[in-house]
């Protein structure tokens, strides 16, 4: 059995980057049955922006990106934007503490803006460096984290969160972050989840799972909302580092053929999640994207 045609196939965490593969990355995506991508930010130089300026040519070179794959490809792209957590590293070093604070608070503003303006539907990549950082980092880390906090119920969408793996303790902590924000439920989405968290533990924070064949397997009956995500990361010189663009289409399409009566459960990740969290509803147009 192949998918069925009104289905969005649906990747919630991709980079892609104008020195990468680009436009082909979404193609072979497209060719494998894939329709929706969230696509998250990043730093496209060699460091991180060093101006509020800086910030936003990164957030348009996303939102270019978006645009091209949406004209030449057919597929359609969520932008996901936000100032990385770890440019505070080197921003820290770079600017003094005080300064770099400052502009990445102005950066989150920014993008709250383009949320607003609806240039992109969440905060991301925010939250934690995944390694240690200095004490004086991880007191900017954390002001940064709740000021992004705030900027989302501001702005009245999801935060998209980067972190080290987290246990049960890890995720009843950032879902109180959540609520202490007093964001909706479901609105703290833990990017990159590599293992399952059981629907009891998760409480208001929604995994966005590593679309590995054994997770999927494990945790396709969860109830939503959950995503499934490669955070493919487009750098050729990383090639194999990561899953590709066209895992999660493929894995849909696993689903499909070794268990037909299993497809309906992909309308969970892919269409209920998406309007649970984001508050809209992913749709396949007849003869193309939607
Ligand atoms: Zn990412």
């Amino acid at each position: 059995m192949t998918l069925p045609a009104g289905l969005p196939v649906v990747d919630h965490h991709c980079h892609l980057s104008p020195s990468g593969e680009g436009v082909a990355a979404a193609r072979r995506f497209r060719a494998a049955g894939g329709t929706h991508l969230f696509l998250a930010t990043q730093t496209y130089g060699p460091s991180p922006p060093r101006s509020l300026a800086e910030y936003a040519h990164q957030f348009e070179t996303t939102e270019a990106l978006a645009r091209q794959v949406r004209t030449e490809v057919g597929v359609v792209v969520y932008p996901v934007i936000a100032p990385y957590p770890v440019d505070l590293v080197r921003q820290t070093a770079e600017l003094g503490p005080d300064a770099a604070l400052g502009l990445h608070l102005g950066a989150l503003d920014l993008a709250g803006r383009w949320v607003r303006e609806r240039r992109a539907v969440a905060l991301g990549e925010v939250g934690r460096a995944h390694f240690p950082v200095s004490e004086e980092v991880r007191g900017a880390i954390e002001a940064a984290f709740r000021h992004a906090l705030e900027v989302a119920r501001e702005s009245d969408c999801p935060v998209v969160v980067h972190s080290d793996d987290l246990g049960p303790s890890g995720i009843q902590e950032l879902g109180a972050r959540g609520q202490e924000a007093r964001l909706p439920p479901g609105r703290v989405i833990k990017h990159y989840a590599r293992a399952r968290f059981a629907p009891s533990d998760r409480g208001s924070v929604t995994p966005s799972y590593l679309a590995r064949r054994e997770l999927v397997r494990e945790v396709r009956h969860d109830p939503a909302p959950w995503f499934l995500e490669t955070d493919f990361l487009d750098d050729p010189a990383r090639r194999g580092a990561v899953l590709d663009l066209a895992t999660v289409p493929r894995r849909a399409a696993a689903i499909a053929s070794a268990a037909p009566a299993e497809v309906e459960l992909l309308y969970g990740p892919f269409v209920d999640s998406v309007e649970r969290v984001y508050g809209f509803r992913p749709s396949v147009e007849p003869g193309g994207g939607g």
